[in-house]
């Protein structure tokens, strides 16, 4: 199975990318991914909808 999540900008909260992930694991996401709010490379962690 797999799930959606989103992704949200560590810095300014803005959820900028979908992403899909395996359910079991129950690893949180944290990916490095460009925001164009901070318009720079930051921390993206998952988030719920
Ligand atoms: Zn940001």
């Amino acid at each position: 199975m797999r799930e959606y999540v989103t992704l949200a900008c560590n810095e300014c909260k803005q959820r900028n990318y979908i992403t899909s992930k395996e359910t079991k694991g129950g690893k949180k996401l944290e990916i490095k991914k460009f925001c164009k709010f901070c318009r720079a490379h930051t921390k993206h962690l998952e988030r719920k909808k």
